[in-house]
């Protein structure tokens, strides 16, 4: 299939950019690396009337920590720039966000999407969204009404579904601290395709004590999920096998093509339990 028709407006600036998105309306989107939104225009799943163009938007193309100690990270850096990233610029302690760009497609994918496109897509098992959730992330969004910071609790809020409003524009992803001791781990049927169920864990590790950690899961809900319950585990002292069964059993994940409801509480104890030991052997 091929897309609708649209019209073309390439951005100048990411002001320029937002005026016209709100003088659109609804009718008009965002194209950023183009790898999901083409997709769904070619198979008639979105159909907008204009596409404005950010990718010659080089301000947003940048990654570093700040001066704040926070991980910044512009919307159109890509996957790959992550992934290839010298230590200087990933700093020290955010080595989950390097390796888990190792899950997302195939390095076509990744050499064009955008780090920006993944979160604003909002899908339900994409890596990007799952280390947001679980590392606390904020979400910087331009509009003409000015600049506002969105934490990663209020930004997904379900199936492909943002707090992002039509006029906005995602200008950069801010992760607070780092994670020294964090893993991203999943299961798809074949390396590169979307994830059945993801898992990712932040321990509160020093040598080989554990005195605490987070545990977050994809494709188990209409949006990634932090488990508090399992988090109460790993707290109070428990096993990493307690950890995942306490996530498995907290969650009620739908059943789809790819897999039962119970066939993807049997991943996540397997994800949960292997993702706390990659994060401990860190
Ligand atoms: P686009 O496709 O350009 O846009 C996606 C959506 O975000 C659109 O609604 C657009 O309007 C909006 N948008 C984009 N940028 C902004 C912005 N700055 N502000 C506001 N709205 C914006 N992803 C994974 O996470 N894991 C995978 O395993 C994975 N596998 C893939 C396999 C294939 C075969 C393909 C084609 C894609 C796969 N992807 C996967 C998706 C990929 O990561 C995309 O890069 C990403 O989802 C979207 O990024 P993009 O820059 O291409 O965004």
């Amino acid at each position: 299939m091929k897309p609708a028709s649209f019209r073309y407006h390439r951005a100048r600036d990411v002001e320029g950019a937002a005026v016209l998105l709100a003088e659109l309306g609804d009718d008009a989107k965002v194209i950023a690396g183009g790898q999901s939104l083409v997709a769904m225009m070619s198979f008639r799943l979105a159909r907008p009337g204009h596409l404005v163009d950010i990718g010659g938007l080089r301000e947003l193309d940048h990654l570093g920590v700040g001066a704040d100690g926070a991980l910044h990270i512009g919307a159109l850096t890509t996957h790959r720039t992550v992934e290839i990233a010298p230590p200087h610029e990933l700093g020290a302690g955010f080595d989950v966000i390097r390796d888990a760009m190792g899950w997302i497609g195939h390095l076509p994918i990744r050499t064009r999407g955008t780090v920006g496109g993944s979160m604003a897509h909002g899908d339900p098992t994409a890596e990007w969204c799952l280390l947001a959730v679980l590392l606390d992330a904020e979400f910087v969004a331009h509009s003409p009404r000015g600049r506002r910071r969105v934490p990663a609790g209020e930004f997904f809020l379900g199936y492909y579904t943002t707090a992002l409003d039509p006029d906005e524009i995602l200008v950069e992803i801010v992760f607070p601290r780092p994670g020294p001791h964090a893993a991203l781990t999943e299961f798809a049927e074949r390396r590169g395709d979307f994830a059945i169920v993801a898992a990712a864990v932040d321990l509160d590790a020093g040598g080989t004590t554990v005195r605490g950690g987070r545990v977050a899961l994809g494709g188990v809900a209409a949006m990634p999920v932090r488990v508090p319950e399992a988090d109460a585990v790993l707290a109070a002292g428990g096993s990493f096998r307690d950890c995942a069964e306490a996530a498995a059993t907290a969650v009620d994940p739908p059943g789809d093509a790819n897999g039962s409801s119970q066939y993807r509480k049997h991943l996540i104890r397997t994800l949960v339990e292997r993702a706390c030991e990659e994060a401990m052997s860190r």
